[in-house]
């Protein structure tokens, strides 16, 4: 081993790091026995922000003390919850405020921008075909196909899906453009991740909106494993909408609260059909309870329902701790975290498993997507092997494991013990 790659290394790059007292702020979980866990599984489900208890308290505290009146008279007023959320997550999204709104969860949220933004008049509308990815995660898949059924379309011949090449496991840009460019005249949307759930391939969101654009089609980005994960500049790049979950790495808890982005240009006048409801109503006048429906500017227009307090305090907590740290900063240290991950497993698992995540930096998140040599059984071991061993991945089948790195409360010294566990596991298994 050299010394580039010792567990001293790795206590000296936890030494230098300036983000090293935001690990502090994050309650880290311990196995039955005491033992600190090693958790590397923030694409899964972000850990715990120290601050989330009291805010979750203050609400139960203010809804004993005030019952209804908490709406106007709580500290954090529940009528304006919502907005409490707006400007961090516009930053993360790199969006105007008005551009986002946290509401609902990731699923139904893509449904209602669907119903916004997948508008076929009909089985013969030619431009009525939908784009994903052939690996897409399975609720976007059947987003995709109930609204084309929905729409009297058909689920399988409208759905167009991009593959890698035979044998390759990452989509290479230059084949989804040509894709798109092959269906100009009969596209209508493109759903696509910014960071696909299983590889880890981060992907150049502005380079594909170009595209949709081109070929006369919008882009919905999903972003559950990119926001707080990687900087967004969805209203530069031209984005026309978006939808993420707030449990993943933006560490919002169980079901949190998730999100969603409309460009400026698309809600400017209020006119674009939407499924309303009263919370998307225009504040000022929301509790005059007209019959008629007067959209809220921006995304808050497409909220539907009062937000759900006790699922957005947890969140709150977590984007002080983004606001505080910078999401260029923690890139900045991803980049280096998820880097010597690589390089660890490289020299001392390198025969054993094949590094399925794209290696330039643009091109990836936090996390590595390995495959492990040796068949689907084997593979199987050696996860549950690792979890024996208090090291928390997770596992998708056939023979992937995931390893997600998160700067804000991972160390080095974490990424070093996870691949020294890793190098244990595979020998033993061998
Ligand atoms: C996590 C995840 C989901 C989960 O959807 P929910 O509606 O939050 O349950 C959907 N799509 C992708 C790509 C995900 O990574």
């Amino acid at each position: 081993m050299s010394f580039e790659t010792s567990l001293q290394q790795a206590q000296a790059l936890d030494a230098a790091d300036p983000l090293t007292i935001f690990r502090e702020q994050f309650a880290l979980p311990v196995a039955r026995d005491g033992r600190p866990l090693i958790y590397l599984c923030g694409h899964s489900l972000g850990l715990a922000p120290r601050d989330a208890r009291a805010r979750v308290v203050e609400e139960i505290e203010d809804w004993e003390k005030l019952g209804v009146l908490g709406h106007e008279a709580a500290r954090r007023p529940w009528i304006d919850y919502a907005e409490l959320l707006q400007a961090d997550l516009a930053q993360l999204a790199g969006a105007l405020p008005i551009e986002v709104a946290a509401m609902n969860s990731l699923t139904v949220n893509l449904h209602l921008l669907l119903a916004s933004f997948y508008r076929p008049s009909g089985p013969s509308d030619r431009r009525r075909r939908v784009l994903i990815e052939a690996g897409a995660f399975p609720s976007d898949r059947h987003v995709v196909t109930s609204q084309l059924a929905w729409h009297g379309c058909d689920p399988q011949a409208d759905l167009l899906e991009a593959a890698p090449r035979p044998g390759e496991d990452l989509l290479r840009i230059e084949d989804v453009e040509a894709l798109i460019d092959a269906h100009r005249d009969e596209l209508a949307l493109i759903l696509w991740p910014g960071v696909q759930y299983r590889t880890g391939q981060a992907f150049d969101l502005a380079r594909l909106a170009a595209a949709a654009h081109r070929a006369g089609a919008l882009l919905c980005v999903d972003l559950a494993h990119s926001i707080g994960n990687t900087p967004l500049s969805l209203h530069d790049w031209n984005i026309d909408c978006a939808a993420w979950c707030g449990y993943k790495y933006l560490n919002g808890g169980p079901g949190a609260i998730g999100g969603l982005f409309v460009h400026q240009r698309h809600s400017d006048d209020g006119s674009r059909q939407r499924l309303s409801g009263w919370w998307g109503h225009d504040a000022a006048t929301r509790f005059q309870m007209s019959p008629q429906f007067k959209p809220a500017m921006g995304a808050a227009g497409w909220q539907l329902s009062n937000p759900p307090i006790l699922s957005s305090a947890p969140l709150l907590a977590s984007l002080a701790q983004f606001r505080n740290a910078g999401i260029a900063a923690l890139r900045a240290k991803s980049l280096l975290l998820t880097g010597f991950l690589r390089l660890l497993l490289e020299q001392r698992c390198g025969k054993e498993l094949q590094m399925i995540t794209p290696a330039a930096a643009d091109e990836h998140a936090c996390q590595l997507s390995l495959r492990i040599h040796g068949g689907a059984e084997r593979a199987r071991q050696v996860y549950k092997q690792l979890a024996t061993r208090g090291l928390i991945a997770d596992w998708r089948e056939p023979d992937l494991v995931r390893l997600a790195p998160v700067p804000l409360y991972n160390r080095f010294a974490d990424v070093w013990q996870a691949a020294d566990t890793l190098a244990d596991v595979l020998r033993l298994t061998a």
